[in-house]
């Protein structure tokens, strides 16, 4: 259930119906727009009168939710959530570009990536200590050593980071080199390791299941935003579908549902949803038609040796054009990258 107040609603009014609804024993989480606030109700909502809450001073009217998810629902924070990161904010007007190598390999690797994407015109850093590989055989990543790569790499750069985390705990460690948590796509459900995100104050890339919903994406968001943290970017990377010539499927309609549906960021990862860097381009450019507020993109100097993903890193020079192309497109649809 949210409660809508009224514009004319006072600070006063706001408070009676916060301390009302708590001593029903349900939490509250305020969403202040522009204009007016929103009430959103979590918890047992059997206890709550609706008619008497909708009679009291400032309120305009109560609405039940009837999605499952609240606290990412557009319903109750209207306006377009804007997640900053070093100076630059996910769900404004500009397109932010994360980009770098699927695994941290070694010192060099990571640097040339970062210089070289960094001059290209990236905003952020990704790059892959902890792996979760397919098979137990593969690669799994440099672990802290990788971190102190990036960190390295941040320093010199200025490029924040995003990397991925793979368990509860392992969240204070990363926490401390990290700019930003990334979620892969196997972790969607892993709820201990969305709880424990969302306990921290970082912002958080949650990258949808390769078998899941949008609604499923939606209520693993939720369960990081009812820990308190807010500050979830979504992300679209491919779904499983019948077709094998490409390694997923990009769901592009899954952009304009989800900007219909939350107020959350939403970017597109066109490395894993085609699994080929001859298609990134394209996929990428769909993205940010398609509504995206940012796009991930695996960039690796010598892609033939990289440990993990090669086939779908571009090197440095096509990411540059890359980067020309998504200004082009950006611009199209009235807005900037
Ligand atoms: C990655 O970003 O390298 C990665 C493993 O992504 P996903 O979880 O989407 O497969
Ligand atoms: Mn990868």
């Amino acid at each position: 259930m949210i409660v809508i107040m009224k514009i004319s609603a006072t600070e006063n009014d706001v408070d009676a119906v916060v301390s009302r609804v708590q001593k029903q024993g349900m939490r509250t989480h305020l969403s202040v727009g522009e204009e007016r606030t929103i009430i959103g109700l979590i918890g047992d909502e059997r206890k709550i009168d609706r008619g008497a809450l909708s009679r009291m001073d400032g309120v305009d009217r109560v609405v039940p939710v009837l999605r499952p998810f609240k606290l990412a629902s557009r319903d109750f924070h209207p306006e377009d959530s804007k997640i900053a990161i070093n100076g630059h904010s996910f769900g404004d007007n500009k397109v932010l570009v994360m980009a770098g190598p699927c695994s941290v390999e070694s010192m060099e690797q990571v640097l040339e990536t970062a210089y070289a994407v960094k001059e290209a015109g990236a905003h952020l850093l990704r790059g892959g200590a902890f792996k979760p590989r397919t098979s137990p055989y593969s690669f799994q990543g440099m672990g802290e050593e990788g971190l102190k790569i990036l960190a390295k790499a941040r320093e010199e750069t200025g490029l924040h980071v995003v990397t991925e985390v793979m368990a509860p705990e392992q969240v204070d460690l990363i926490c401390k080199y990290a700019d930003v948590l990334q979620i892969g796509t196997r972790n969607m459900q892993n709820y201990a390791l969305l709880n424990a995100v969302g306990k921290t104050n970082k912002p958080v890339l949650l990258k949808r299941g390769m078998m899941s919903t949008i609604e499923e994406l939606l209520m693993s968001a939720e369960y990081i935003m009812s820990n308190g943290n807010h500050k979830v970017i979504l992300c679209e990377r491919g779904i499983r579908t019948f077709e094998k010539y490409t390694r997923n499927t990009l769901d592009i309609n899954a952009v304009p549902v989800l900007k219909e549906l939350t107020h959350l960021p939403v970017v597109v990862d066109p490395s894993h949803a085609t699994g080929k860097w001859t298609l990134v381009k394209a996929a990428s450019r769909a993205g940010v038609a398609a509504g995206a507020d940012g796009l991930i993109i695996e960039v690796h100097p010598h892609p033939a040796e990289a440990m993990s993903d090669g086939e779908q890193s571009l090197k440095p020079r096509r990411f540059a054009e890359l980067m020309h192309e998504i200004r082009a497109v950006a611009a199209a649809v009235g807005r900037s990258a």
